[in-house]
């Protein structure tokens, strides 16, 4: 059940297309997305081997709250940070985690650390049931006074895997106002690339993270049951 979750496999229509050339699928006969459709795609962390995007949502949270994922095989048991879980596509896009084929998921450990007050998942999809996300984003940021301490921020449906920056979480550490939250959206954003049906999702990832901060800025998490969108700070 665990493995289930931690290992669902990235995205691409062209993946289960067996027409079509797909690196993943088959080393080295080309990737069928670049210059095809691909709309779903990754705008970070991509390689010229491979643009699939990681679908899940329940990594991307596990991602923002620092999980580690514990394995267990023939040379024993290690602990592996969820970060260096999954794995970016570089030259070999055929393996989408960091674990051994002869190893199996054991445990997931969660800091105690749960962010319980001001935390939100924004989940950007074409329809609100059964659609994966183009863009999402976790937030979770521990206010005191007016000030950010500390602030984690994770995406999905953006690469290979979920993709955090924390060169940009360090950019929140202080006031939370709109202009730090643009300007972290910048920083996560700033190696972007479209590759044509995708372009759009560089300005969308964009906004969703100043809405994701800011909902979290405000104590207001998103149901993801009534599908309102809260409030923004100004
Ligand atoms: S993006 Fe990845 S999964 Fe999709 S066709 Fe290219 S190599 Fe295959």
């Amino acid at each position: 059940m665990i493995d289930e979750g931690l290992l669902q496999r990235t995205r691409c229509i062209y993946f289960y297309d067996t027409s079509t050339p797909c690196n993943k699928r088959a080393a080295g006969s080309g990737c069928a997305a670049i210059g095809g459709i691909n709309r779903m795609h990754a705008i970070l962390g991509t390689s010229e081997h491979c643009i699939a995007t990681h679908p899940s949502d329940m990594c991307v949270a596990l991602a923002a709250l620092d999980a580690r994922v514990l394995a267990t095989g023939p040379g024993g048991a290690r602990t592996i940070a969820f970060a260096d879980f999954h794995r970016l596509p570089g030259d070999t896009p055929e393996r989408d985690a960091n674990l051994r084929a002869d190893e199996i998921i054991t445990a997931i450990e969660l800091p105690p650390r749960g962010f319980a007050r001001n935390y939100t998942y924004l989940k950007i999809r074409d329809r609100l049931s059964y659609a994966f996300a183009l863009v999402s984003v976790a937030a979770a940021l521990e206010p005191q006074d007016g000030t950010i301490r500390e602030a984690r921020l994770a995406l999905g449906g953006v690469a290979h895997k979920p993709w955090r920056n924390r060169e940009a979480e360090a950019q929140l550490i202080g006031p939370a106002t709109r202009q730090s939250f643009q300007h972290a959206a910048d920083t996560v954003l700033r190696q972007a690339r479209g590759f044509g049906h995708n372009d759009f999702k560089i300005e969308l990832a964009r906004r969703a993270i100043i809405r994701a901060l800011s909902q979290a800025a405000r104590g207001t998490p998103q149901s993801q049951a009534d599908k309102r969108i809260a409030g923004s700070v100004s």
